[in-house]
């Protein structure tokens, strides 16, 4: 058994590519990783251990559940070390582990506080900001960047597009529809045509993450939806 790339995306993805160890939040990359293709970066710390002898074996696990999303927790690799050290073995409990877990992709799921949006005005700058990371994210590590346009056959560069698909955008795009949901009757109906788009967008990079579809498969983003947020 091998972790699979759906548990893989789900959990990056969830964990915002952050260590979700308690008080960490570490940004974590790919660029530390070398020589590794994508889907196999990172440190996937396994709740209850993978194998006879580490932390938190449980033989009764059945195979697929071991290295299932449900068994894994994003780390560090400060804190990995540290939850796998034998000594520590009580000290990190399943517990314990999905505690920290559940607690870090509510912290996650939850950066955005939603005070009550009274205008257009109001929805367009709370969402500016996830718009202008993704944008940026996009430039630096999209298949249109300097670096993907030298390097078009780089598992190194495809690897960290990847990562940060699953780090940045993925979540901020939740985080953008969450809003366009609850706000869309601020909106012309001219402007829904747009939002739609964009939902619709979002729902097929989701399709991704669950692996029901490729990557080339999710739906353009459309660049109307930046004009009608970012323009006049
Ligand atoms: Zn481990
Ligand atoms: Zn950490």
């Amino acid at each position: 058994m091998s972790i699979t790339s759906k548990s893989i995306k789900i959990l990056w993805s969830n964990a915002a590519g952050r260590c979700s160890f308690r008080g960490c939040t570490e940004r974590l990359s790919v660029e530390e990783a070398e020589g590794v293709t994508p889907y196999t970066l990172g440190e996937m710390a396994h709740i209850k251990g993978n194998k006879l002898g580490s932390n938190r074996y449980d033989a009764d696990q059945p195979a697929l559940e071991r290295d299932g999303y449900e068994n894994l927790i994003l780390l560090c690799p400060t804190h990995h070390t540290l939850i796998d050290k034998a000594e520590n073995e009580a000290e990190y409990s399943v517990e314990l582990l999905h505690e920290m877990k559940q607690e870090h992709e509510e912290f996650v799921s939850n950066r955005l506080q939603i005070t009550e949006l009274k205008s257009l005005e109001q929805l367009k700058d709370k969402i500016a900001p996830y718009m202008a990371e993704n944008h940026q994210v996009w430039d630096q590590y999209g298949p249109m960047s300097e670096n993907a346009r030298k390097n078009p056959n780089s598992d190194q560069v495809y690897a960290l597009w990847t990562s940060e698909r699953l780090s940045t955008i993925v979540p901020n795009n939740r985080e953008i529809k969450e809003l366009l949901v609850e706000y869309r009757a601020l909106f012309s109906r001219k402007e829904h045509r747009v939002v739609s788009k964009f939902i619709k967008h979002v729902e097929s990079y989701e399709q991704w993450v669950e692996d029901k579809i490729p990557y080339n498969a999710v739906q353009r983003f459309p660049s109307d939806f930046e004009d009608l947020i970012l323009g006049e």
